[in-house]
């Protein structure tokens, strides 16, 4: 396993850490909901405190249109056995007293709620998975960067690294933001976009938020976290770029958008924010498989939502090498979907296309 920095310190440790199964496409929510029950049992697993915390996830919805999609939505999951809840007004109203339901311009309808998602430490996860893999034998070598992908004949053969060149029969690429820098250096060109995403923290203030909540009308989600601090989020920069830092304009947009649906959150004075550089796809869905390159693999195209993915990524990754062919879970994911047109159109789907 070899990493450039030191391990977790890519989108892993940069995301606002929520874990979740609530997608409507079939291929996306069997693959997602198989991760949730690898969440559930993790720390037991790893034998680490990951923090695992199921507090629930809530999407608000503020129109018809978004109600129709949401129960859609949610009906398509429940009809796969997976828990999903519609709450009217009263209900969001209860559950959490300080979104303005009542709001003049975005005024809340109700929700759409999955209580088996909530979050995960970040930092813990790779750390707990870093030291389960190395307990069963997996070499990681930190600031080790792959600076070129040796091919022969159609098939690799190694990679060369700023620590000198390693030979293999099998690569896997898992570097999300970088997916396409990595694969050209095998001569591959991948379907993805790098776009920067932002995340905030505020200070510390006493429990408010108990769920993971989504704002229907803009770009903002917002949970808590176990110091105190209130992390939240919206949509991307909006243009191409590997910074992993945003700019000023989506930090003032995240900002209007979280005191529309909480106002009493412009009392609060923000800690810290930073960026991450997401792997874009132009179906929402993400990529794990083989590529046209013999022996190349790769786990890519996670958009906002690998975080979640981390144990069914991993899992369907690496049955994907040790098979060379995929499991069903991962077997409509693929690279060649964008070139034959059987997309996975999980962005328009909504109603929460930007939802972490
Ligand atoms: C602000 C933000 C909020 C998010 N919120 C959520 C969320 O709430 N829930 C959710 O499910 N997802 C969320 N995500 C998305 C999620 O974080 C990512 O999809 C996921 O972490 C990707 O994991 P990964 O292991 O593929 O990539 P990463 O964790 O980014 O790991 C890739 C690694 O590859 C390394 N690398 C790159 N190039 C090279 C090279 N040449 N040689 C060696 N190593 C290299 C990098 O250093 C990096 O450590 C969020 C992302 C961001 C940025």
């Amino acid at each position: 396993m070899l990493e450039k920095g030191p391990i977790g310190l890519g989108n892993t440790g940069r995301n606002t850490t929520i874990v979740r199964s609530n997608y409507l496409l079939p291929q996306n929510h069997h693959f997602y909901e198989h991760s949730l029950k690898l969440w559930e049992g993790l720390e037991q697993d790893l034998n680490y405190n990951a923090m695992v915390s199921q507090r629930g996830v809530v999407g608000l919805f503020h129109s018809e249109g978004a109600k129709n999609a949401a129960v859609r939505r949610g009906n398509a999951m429940r009809l796969s056995g997976i828990d999903a809840e519609l709450l009217d007004k009263e209900q969001i109203r209860a559950m959490c007293p300080l979104i303005d339901v009542d709001n003049g311009r975005f005024p809340v309808m109700g929700g759409l709620m999955q209580r088996r998602g909530g979050t995960a430490r970040h930092d813990a996860v790779a750390w707990g998975f870093a030291r389960a893999a190395d307990q069963r034998g997996v070499d990681i070598i930190q600031h080790c960067e792959v600076t070129g992908i040796d091919v022969e004949g159609g098939a690799v053969v190694g990679v060369q690294t700023t620590r000198g060149p390693i030979k293999a029969k099998k690569i896997g690429l898992a570097v999300a933001g970088n997916t396409s820098r990595l694969a050209q250096m095998a001569g591959l060109d991948v379907p993805i976009e790098s776009h920067v995403l932002q995340a905030f923290v505020s200070e510390g203030v006493k429990p408010l938020v108990d769920q993971v909540i989504t704002f229907g009308a803009g770009h903002f989600y917002i949970s808590q976290s176990d110091k105190g601090g209130l992390v939240f989020g919206g949509g991307l920069d909006g243009w191409n770029t590997y910074a992993q830092r945003g700019n000023l304009p989506v930090v003032e947009h995240v900002w209007s958008a979280g005191v529309a649906m909480m106002p009493s959150l412009s009392r609060l004075r923000g800690l810290r924010q930073w960026g991450g550089v997401m792997d874009m796809t132009f179906d929402g869905s993400h990529i794990i498989g083989k590529t046209p390159i013999q022996g190349l693999y790769m786990t890519a195209g996670w958009c906002y939502g690998g975080f979640k993915a981390t144990p069914a990524s991993g899992w369907c990754h690496a049955w994907t090498i040790a098979q060379d062919a995929p499991h069903t879970l991962n077997e409509a994911h693929t690279l060649d979907r964008f070139r034959t047109g059987r997309l996975l159109d999980e962005r328009g789907n909504g109603p929460f296309p930007w939802m972490q």
